[in-house]
């Protein structure tokens, strides 16, 4: 399972909370990873499974539990799943509330255009560019192969 990773938005949520030096930035692409603990925990679970930065965690932890599995980027419309594998692994990403359809919205807004943005700095593009809505598409569709490959 991979770590949350943020922006540089999110990122400034968490600093603002008064927590420091939770980045992993090792990553070639530029994106910013929540580090691991040893036990490859994330940074951020408390021992009693909960999330230290519940109100400002990443995007992908807000997604939960839903995954992405489409983006028609003609008609701008994300299409999600309910009850996949979790995209983070972790036990702090639920804390019993119920999250309004909206926030669910929005988290899966926040991860495409983060994906967009990868995707535009890989090719070389500018983030409006087709090319590169159709490579991000390309990319969740993958990802949701690799799911459904580690479910069976
Ligand atoms: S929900 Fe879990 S993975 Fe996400 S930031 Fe919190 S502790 Fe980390």
């Amino acid at each position: 399972m991979q770590p949350p990773d943020v922006n540089v938005a999110e990122r400034k949520q968490i600093e603002a909370k008064g927590f420091r030096d939770f980045l992993d930035c090792s990553d070639e692409t530029g994106i910013m990873w929540i580090r691991r603990k040893k036990d490859g925990s994330c940074f951020f679970l408390l021992k009693n499974n909960r999330c230290a930065i519940y109100s400002v965690r990443p995007a992908i932890c807000r997604l939960e539990p839903f995954t992405i599995i489409d983006f028609d980027y003609e008609k701008n419309r994300i299409e999600l799943e309910l009850n996949v594998p979790s995209a983070c692994g972790c036990q702090g990403v639920f804390d019993g509330e119920t999250l309004p359809i909206e926030e669910i919205g929005k988290a899966a807004q926040m991860i495409v255009q983060k994906i967009l943005a990868l995707t535009a700095k890989d090719l070389g593009l500018l983030v409006t560019d087709k090319k590169v809505a159709s490579e991000t598409r390309s990319r969740i569709l993958r990802r949701r192969i690799e799911i459904a490959n580690l479910v069976v």
